[in-house]
């Protein structure tokens, strides 16, 4: 409850509009993410696995800045820590005026108001807590910290890892070692990472202009694992439909009309997508998510 109050707080004193988009959907809004199915009087339709093909719609309507709170279906193997099948979203997407890290100061702006609000607000629930789940308050920088892909690989070979060609995703234990790696650095327990090779984004990612293995795109660590990704998406439908070909991924089921929605024009714009019980789970240190689930 204390982080959706201060994460809405942020936002609407950013500029935000509250939506809330369909969850019954007619095809996947993730690719790479499982997706559960179900009968739509005679047609399958999907639970969604994100709202991002609807906010970036908004975004196309001139609602410049907007974020919901709602549920999210991934059809994945939860048999993890940090996996469940349903969860809770914190979604933001925002028109860019000037340059992406336009976005990655308003989610760290945001990011600061929920962790020196859960430490001054709720200062006597979080002892409470804290007498059966050791936890100590996050560390953060006052400006975003942010590395690029590239500094990542540098750290994580120094560490001993093997990183091939430098394009494939993280693996947990990278990502751990990156993070303490980073906290040691910059002294922090909260950062952010940019650039990530395109291979390993979604289609709607924006490719980085001046070398498109890359992206403007970013996951952001919390005690050593993801609890946001984020990116610039692809506002260009010319582009976008050579990204889709590119990634074999067919044109269809509801793809098209989010393609048409910018075929009028739209602001360059960009986003996050954040997990409820990642963000409660990790910030309180239990050592499961099932912990920051409700039911
Ligand atoms: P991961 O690599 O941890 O599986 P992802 O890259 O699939 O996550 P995204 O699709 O980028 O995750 O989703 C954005 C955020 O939603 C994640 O950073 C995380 O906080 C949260 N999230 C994603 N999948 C799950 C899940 N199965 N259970 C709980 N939270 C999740």
């Amino acid at each position: 409850s204390a982080v959706c109050q201060l994460f809405r707080e942020s936002l609407y004193e950013q500029g935000f509009c509250e939506i809330h988009t369909p969850k019954l959907i007619a095809g996947e809004s993730e690719s790479g993410a499982g997706v559960f199915t179900t009968d739509y009087f005679g047609t399958t339709a999907c639970l969604a696995q994100s709202p991002q093909l609807y906010k970036q719609m908004a975004v196309a309507s001139d609602l410049d800045r907007v974020f919901e709170i709602g549920p999210v279906f991934r059809a994945e193997n939860s048999h993890t820590r940090r996996h469940l099948c349903e969860f809770t979203g914190l979604d933001l997407e925002m028109g860019i005026h000037d340059h992406y890290m336009e976005t990655l100061e308003v989610v760290h702006k945001m990011f600061r108001h929920i962790f020196e609000g859960l430490e001054t607000r709720w200062a006597r629930e979080l002892a409470i807590i804290r007498e059966q789940y050791e936890s100590e308050p996050v560390m953060f920088t006052a400006e975003p910290c942010v590395l690029h892909w590239p500094e990542a690989m540098e750290i994580l070979t120094d560490k001993g890892f093997d990183m091939g060609d430098q394009l494939q995703d993280l693996t947990g234990a990278m990502e751990l070692a990156l993070g303490a790696a980073v906290k040691e650095k910059y002294k922090t327990d909260f950062f952010m990472l940019d650039k990530y090779p395109s291979l390993i984004r979604p289609f709607y990612t924006m490719p980085d202009a001046d070398d498109s293995r890359y992206s403007n795109s970013y996951d952001i660590f919390l005690r050593g694992q993801e609890i946001c990704s984020g990116a610039q998406r692809c506002h260009d439908p010319a582009l976008l439909v050579e990204i889709l070909k590119e990634k074999g991924i067919e044109v269809g089921h509801g793809l098209e009309k989010y393609i048409d929605s910018f075929q009028h024009g739209v602001s360059p714009h960009a986003g996050a997508g954040i997990g409820l019980e990642r963000v409660v789970f990790l910030y309180l240190g239990l050592d499961n998510i099932r912990k920051a689930s409700m039911f």
